[in-house]
């Protein structure tokens, strides 16, 4: 399969080449060159297959061209050894526990299926070095520095802005060491993101070091989110709910998740329709009302994996359907809440239901308890374990948050960071210096 860019003004590429640069050279994002029909067989069997058997038959699906079968089977079970349940929460939603993982958050799916598709397309390459950029408000870093630890030929630069990610956030990707570097950016995390893309336009660094994303812009971390979408629908309907009738809502930031859920449709799997749930970032929601996008400075809130204020994937939601607003009203319909309504949530949550989702698990479970309309079933996605969020759900929830052994471990280690200002002459030099 090929893959093109949004901007159509560079040439299409192989898949390698997608993962390698990360971004289009004419800033555009790419993009599968077409989406392969699941067959209703397919779809039909979903409910008696396992996550790792649903997540090879799409990576076949989208993949089979560009990797070895038996390489791509192994790979795609490495990335997905860990259960994605489904989770009654109340009447008609449900949570879709992507925490599971390694960092406990779902960006472990994309990291690990990137890292392990890095290290099979390096086979050959013995020589080459690969710098991954990644620019992160939190969850993005731990996933991916943690994806990629000890992965031969590859180095990981993770940018960070200083004092804005949770300390247990922090540990998790300032202590690992090895190919991972941590670097502590004077700024937000629009001045990270800023830098990485900047490093990317560069042509000085790029004729002196190949560089790559591993933040959403790249297909191979977003694609592979599609797995457990369809698992998500199996696991429903193997509940008894009624196949028709199934919202996804999706607490979004950089919108790579519901990207992939927007392809997973695309792509045979029968979800009514989408929502994107947002915290007071509420660019989408606002384009969504007003058909006009205009991106803004983030603002920081509690569900902090979300504050972005130019979402890196609407180019591929615009993509999807053919810059129409129209269509895409159709489609996906938004929310957005403040912190203190997120409180509100999950307060509730935990006294009613006793389910207790983290801040951006409960921007999706409001906007679910608000929208679905009769006879839907909603699931939202929970991105992260609320332990991840313990300061912020305690006081909340005025209760104690157990910290899994997991996350735990990561606090034991030292903290190792560079501190960087938000000038890419600084950023830049910097890593001429890597070299
Ligand atoms: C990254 C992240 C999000 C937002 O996901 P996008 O793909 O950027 O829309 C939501 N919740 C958590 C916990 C995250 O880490």
């Amino acid at each position: 399969m090929k893959y093109r860019s949004t901007t159509g003004a560079s040439p299409e590429v192989t898949l390698e080449e997608a993962v390698i640069k990360g971004l289009a050279p004419d800033r555009g994002l790419y993009m599968p060159l077409s989406f392969p029909q699941l067959p209703r067989e397919f779809i039909d069997a979903l409910p008696d297959m396992s996550l790792q058997e649903i997540a090879v038959y799409v990576a076949q699906s989208l993949f089979g061209e560009d990797v070895d079968k038996e390489a791509l089977k192994r790979l795609t079970e490495e990335t997905m050894n860990f259960p994605i349940p489904l989770v009654k929460v109340k009447d008609n939603i449900y949570s879709l526990e992507l925490f599971h993982g390694p960092t406990l958050a779902f960006k472990d799916v994309g990291a690990r299926f990137m890292a392990r598709l890095l290290g099979y397309f390096n086979r050959d390459n013995q020589d080459r070095v690969v710098n991954v950029l990644v620019a992160t408000s939190g969850d993005t870093g731990s996933a991916v520095a943690n994806g990629f630890l000890g992965v031969d030929g590859v180095r990981v630069f993770v940018l960070y802005p200083k004092g804005k990610v949770s300390k247990i956030q922090e540990a998790q990707f300032t202590t690992l060491g090895k190919n991972i570097t941590a670097l502590e950016v004077d700024g937000n995390f629009d001045d990270c993101q800023r830098l990485v893309k900047e490093a990317f336009m560069d042509s000085e660094l790029n004729e002196k070091m190949m560089l790559t994303s591993a933040n959403s812009i790249n297909v191979a971390r977003f694609l592979p989110q599609m797995f457990y979408y369809f698992h998500a629908y199996g696991q429903a309907v193997k509940a008894g709910v009624n196949p028709e009738e199934i919202v996804i809502c999706v607490p979004s930031g950089n919108f790579g998740n519901i990207t992939a859920g927007l392809i997973a449709k695309k792509m045979g799997l029968p979800v009514k329709r989408f929502i994107a749930a947002n915290n007071a970032n509420d660019i989408f929601f606002n384009y969504l009302n007003t058909g006009v996008y205009s991106p803004k400075a983030s603002v920081s809130t509690i569900a902090n994996a979300m504050d972005v204020g130019d979402p890196s994937n609407f180019a591929r939601v615009l993509d999807l359907y053919d810059n129409s607003h129209e269509e895409i009203v159709k489609e996906i319909s938004g929310a957005t809440y403040s912190d203190d309504q997120i409180s509100e949530t999950l307060y509730s949550a935990v006294n009613s239901t006793g389910y207790t989702p983290d801040p951006h698990g409960a921007v999706g479970l409001r906007a679910l308890e608000e929208g679905l309309k009769e006879d839907e079933t909603g699931i939202f996605l929970e991105t992260a374990h609320p332990a991840k969020f313990k300061d912020t759900v305690d006081v909340i929830t005025k209760g104690d948050i157990e910290i899994p052994e997991k996350l735990r471990a990561f606090m034991n280690g030292e903290k190792k960071s560079i501190e960087m200002s938000r000038d890419f002459q600084d950023f830049k030099s910097f890593l001429l210096k890597s070299i």
